[in-house]
């Protein structure tokens, strides 16, 4: 019996849709680029619903002749290459003449075309690989391309896709990554009605501070370097505007948008270290490389490439972004200003320093258990005195993590490094992450008293103002309740501005925008299946960012409040992230 059968067109369509299109977002890419190569000067993109409902792509290009129209959603049909040789001259940025194919087997698409040199146009109704109708139109000269409704037909697809607000933060993210390296193109975008982006030809920084801000205009310095093998052009940020999260990263390379650890890598080395830790520098950089010494076909949705210059690159690309840091190192170090710490006056004639003393009590025994104190005196800057109450903790009422509940800490710590405290427990010596045991106390309070846990809140001196691009504030105003609810007030002033004006204490003013960027990263990238993920995405990122930074002193008062209250929590040896908080030393280890 013969078993095998060819697949009708459809069904491979879609099984081969599968790995083009993953969600709204991968459609849009595919039809900006579609309009960019047929050479566009005006793109418009409208969605609606983050592209459920509504994808279109309107632009003024070559169009379209009536059996071309036709032809496009055929697999493999495609304009840009003729035979394999082509594939290593790709000046394109599609070539594989999957895309169209590809959308139409799960979409229901209509197309309207026309060349400059025809009167009349087509439009083109095609549903789930099927050509419903076809018949001239008059339309402008140009291309527009509405996908609705798509994976009508996949439904396990439509149930995969995220919250509006998360899918469209995709599409915002693919329109920036194209409409940057392409600021000679107008461009505009508009959701559910709302006219959120309207990008006029300029140069790179013009359309950096139109998608991003006008503020982002002085933020820079400029990259140039004419080599051989690449040339480079674009924008690297002054290490003051370093952000918490790698956000605003882009690297282009003939005017496509690519992911390259390495290269950023090169981009990161060059900063050595002039950003502080935990914060990485924006930066939009476009490189030049002649077509044949890249491979940009290692993976199908194109933001892979490979290099056959690889290490040449990497030490061009690090040396052109020092030498435009030049200006800032160069202002760093011809500073002269002392640090007052380091002028020690020297000592009195005849004066003999003492020894140093070291004072002990002897008769202490870190074996010895005697129950905790309730470490009730206040570290005022941290807690509030009521929560505190709530917290206090003794030998006998902890019992939630058996292994540690007989073993609490005595009343001294130590710290090492500003980072660990070291402690005495009965079964030995603890040593505890500080900024992990804090981050798993914070998250508790959060999670668990939600209204009530960090109501003390303080109130600024001026007002912050905070912006984000207009599907991040849309995310940002959903959680608004939340944070509220945490102690900060924050008002909508516009569409994408919001305006702070009290905070939990111990949050940095100057890092309140980075603080809120992180936020909206970590929520965007948590699984959010059920309905409490979103509380736990928001207090776990809350928790991460307000606990206190490796290598902050602290009091032995802070430590010993610390270590309580860290006993307290139900789960206290793991963050909510599953990284380890404590590391027993047993005494027979001591011995040895
Ligand atoms: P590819 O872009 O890889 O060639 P697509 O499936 O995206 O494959 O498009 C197939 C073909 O349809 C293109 O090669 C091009 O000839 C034509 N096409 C698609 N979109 C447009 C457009 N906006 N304007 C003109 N031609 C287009
Ligand atoms: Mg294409």
């Amino acid at each position: 019996m013969d078993l095998i059968n060819i697949l009708p067109d459809s069904v491979a369509n879609q099984i081969a849709a599968g790995e083009v299109v993953d969600r709204p977002a991968s459609a849009v890419k595919e039809l900006l680029e579609n309009a960019m190569d047929a050479r566009a000067t005006q793109i418009d993109l409208i969605v609606k619903d983050a592209g459920r409902t509504l994808i279109q792509v309107v632009d003024n290009g070559c169009g379209m002749s009536d059996s071309d129209a036709r032809l496009c959603f055929e697999r493999h049909a495609t304009s840009k290459i003729h035979q394999a040789d082509d594939l290593f001259a790709i000046h394109t940025m599609g070539f594989r003449g999957e895309a169209l194919a590809s959308i139409a087997a799960i979409a229901q698409v209509e197309l309207r075309t026309r060349t400059h040199d025809n009167e009349l146009g087509t439009t083109i109704l095609i549903e789930g690989s099927h050509i419903v109708s076809q018949q001239p139109t008059a339309c402008p000269a140009g291309t527009s391309m509405a996908v609705k409704n798509l994976f009508f037909n996949v439904p396990a697809r439509r149930n995969f896709l995220k919250k509006d607000s998360v899918e469209f933060s995709h599409i915002e993210e693919v329109f920036r990554r194209i409409t940057l390296i392409h600021h000679d193109i107008a461009f505009t975008l508009n959701s559910n009605g709302r006219l959120l982006y309207d990008l006029k030809p300029g140069s790179l920084l013009q359309r950096i501070s139109q998608l991003f801000g006008n503020p982002y205009k002085e933020r820079f310095f400029t990259v140039e370097e004419e080599t051989d093998i690449v040339s480079i052009k674009g924008f690297v940020g002054k290490p003051e505007y370093a952000r918490k999260s790698r956000g605003e990263q882009y690297l282009f390379v003939n005017g496509r948008f690519i992911k390259h650890p390495a290269l950023s890598a090169a981009v990161e080395k060059a900063y050595d270290d002039l950003l502080p830790d935990h914060s990485y520098p924006s930066y939009f950089i476009g490189l030049q490389v002649d077509p044949s010494r890249i491979d940009v076909n290692i993976h199908p949705t194109k933001t892979e490439v490979k290099f056959i210059d690889d290490h040449a690159l990497f030490a061009i690309l690090r040396s052109a972004v020092k030498r435009a840091l030049g200006q800032f190192t160069l202002a760093t170090e011809l500073s002269f200003d002392t640090p007052e710490e380091f002028n020690i006056p020297p000592a009195p004639k005849g004066y003999t320093p003492p020894a140093p003393k070291i004072n002990y009590n002897p008769d202490y025994n870190p074996f010895h258990a005697t129950p905790a104190q309730t470490h009730l005196k206040l570290t005022k800057k941290t807690y509030d005195i009521d929560d505190l109450k709530s917290l206090k903790v003794s030998a006998d009422t902890v019992t939630s993590t058996p292994h540690l509940s007989s073993t609490l800490p005595q009343s001294t710590c130590m710290q090492v490094q500003n980072s660990y405290i070291v402690t005495p427990l009965t079964s030995g010596l603890a040593v505890i992450d500080q900024q992990r045991a804090h981050e798993r106390i914070l998250f508790d309070k959060l999670s668990h008293s939600h209204i009530n846990a960090l109501t003390q809140s303080q109130t600024l001196l001026f007002p912050i103002n905070c912006s984000f691009s207009p599907a991040d504030a849309d995310l940002f105003s959903e959680l608004l309740p939340d944070l509220r609810t945490y102690g900060f007030s924050v008002e909508n002033l516009s569409q994408t501005t919001f305006v702070v004006t009290a905070t939990p204490p111990d949050i940095k003013e100057a890092e309140l925008q980075g603080f809120f960027d992180q936020i909206l990263t970590d929520y965007k990238g948590a699984v959010m299946t059920k309905f409490n993920d979103r509380t736990r995405a928001l207090c776990t990122s809350l928790a991460r960012q307000m606990a206190i930074r490796p290598g902050t002193p602290l009091t032995q008062e802070e430590m010993q409040q610390l270590v309580a209250d860290l006993f307290a929590c139900p789960m206290a040896d793991t963050t909510p992230s599953g990284k380890k908080i404590i590391t027993i030393v047993k005494p027979e280890e001591l011995l040895k």
